[in-house]
């Protein structure tokens, strides 16, 4: 789903994303706490109005957007809030996953196995898609399979019902009229009914999961039925990622990234999303595919991924990883994307060994390790138990002054000395 509520994960996904796939018990949590999921301690106004009061409301609104009275009165008959909306939307998970395990479940085998088949099916489709969008089939039908389980798992909520709830009283209420707004042009568009119109509870539809807006820039009939149907049909849906991945950047030909081997000694700060080397200079610094050789321009920009910190799997992601995190702004998922796409291709496995030891930091113990970075003078940003860049900067500076690796990387172990006198 990708939503633009906040720039994190891009258009389509914000809250979606995370959200779709709880909801959708694909995968229950980002190993990352995903910004779409992990809520913010927002206070919970309480609705002024009646839902009633509203909906009158919005509908001049609506009207005044181009909205036709039969459009809205037709989508809007019978609506009424949804608690598990509200209850979703402000829920704030205490535990994730860690990587490994978010891994485990989107890249399993029968899931490969699965979308394998998919690609066959699909195969005449697909082969006009890649010619017309330059995006490869297995990265599409990996997004697929992330998404809606390739079709199977499109939530089953009224997205007019669940976007009027979170316009009504939810912790977002632009968010909920925008997309509400692009939900009722889309069934003015005719492009589906209102009944068909499903999606998950933060409003994420069919199966590409795009909320209403990214459906408006990106969606696109591709079977040539006149409509932009995400819903039923498989090839519009695979043809709009296509198009989404392409105009976010995705270059043909070149990898999503690869797993690397990095030096007996290495300066981990450089393990940064930000920082942007050419392949030939990674590899002036030691840095090595973890096997085998790969047919990669020297000049192609990268940056080092340690999703588990320097004792884990490595990779180099390259530019088509970031049109993959437009798509939903987990650096997670973008892996699970692209370890997906490569395992289609017989590829996938992982030479690195994942931490699976460690203890998982809670959300409550993420918040106390900001806390105490900042209180010793290491500035991690606000304490929201999100482990985002100030975070990440603040325990390199840390862990720098205990001679520990410089990862950035959260662990119990480093909770532990800092909480040490
Ligand atoms: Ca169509």
């Amino acid at each position: 789903m990708r939503k633009p509520v906040s720039p994190v994960v891009g258009q389509r996904c914000l809250l979606a994303v995370t959200l779709s796939l709880a909801a959708f018990g694909l995968l229950s949590s980002c190993a990352e706490a995903p910004t779409r999921g992990a809520p913010s301690a927002v206070a919970q106004a309480q609705p002024s109005q009646s839902f009633d009061q509203w909906r009158d409301g919005f509908r001049a609104q609506a009207l005044a957007a181009g909205i036709s009275a039969q459009t809205f009165d037709t989508a809007f008959d019978g609506i009424e809030p949804d608690d598990s909306v509200v209850t979703a939307d402000r829920s704030q998970p205490e535990f994730t996953r860690p990587v490994w395990q978010y891994l485990d479940s989107a890249v399993s085998p029968a899931r490969v196995r699965n979308g394998q088949d998919h690609l066959l099916q699909n195969d005449a489709a697909l082969q006009r898609i890649e010619a017309r969008y330059g995006v490869e089939r297995q990265a599409v039908v990996a997004i697929w399979g992330m998404e809606s389980n390739f079709g199977a798992q499109m939530g089953s909520k009224n997205v007019i019902r669940s976007l009027a709830t979170l316009a009504y009283e939810g912790r977002r209420p632009d968010f909920g009229r925008d997309q509400l707004i692009a939900a009722l042009q889309i069934l003015q568009h005719g492009d589906v009914p209102a009944s068909s119109m499903i999606g998950s509870w933060a409003g994420a539809m069919g199966q590409t999961q795009f909320i209403p807006t990214t459906y408006q820039r990106y969606a696109v009939d591709f079977d040539g039925d006149g409509r932009r149907d995400i819903w039923a049909s498989s090839t519009d849906a695979l043809a709009s990622t296509a198009n989404y991945l392409s105009a976010s950047g995705w270059q043909r030909g070149q990898p999503w990234g690869f797993e690397v081997r990095l030096p007996p000694t290495f300066d981990y700060a450089q393990a940064d999303m930000e920082i942007r080397k050419p392949l030939a200079e990674w590899q002036r610094l030691g840095v090595q595919p973890a096997s085998g050789n790969l047919a990669v321009d020297p000049q192609t920009s990268a940056s080092l991924l340690l999703p588990a910190g320097y004792r884990g799997p490595a990779f180099l992601v390259t530019d088509n990883f970031r049109a993959i995190l437009k798509y939903n702004n987990s650096t997670s998922y973008a892996l699970a994307v692209g370890l997906l796409a490569d395992s289609l291709n017989g590829g996938g496995q992982l030479v690195g060994h994942w931490p699976v030891g460690d203890a998982q930091l809670s959300r409550t113990d993420r918040v106390e390790l900001q806390q105490r970075l900042s209180e010793r003078g290491f500035a991690a940003g606000s304490a929201d138990g999100v482990i985002g860049a100030n975070t990440r900067r603040a325990l390199r500076d840390y862990q720098k002054t205990i001679g520990e690796p410089a990862d950035g990387y959260p662990t119990a172990d480093a909770l532990q000395r800092l909480r040490a006198p």
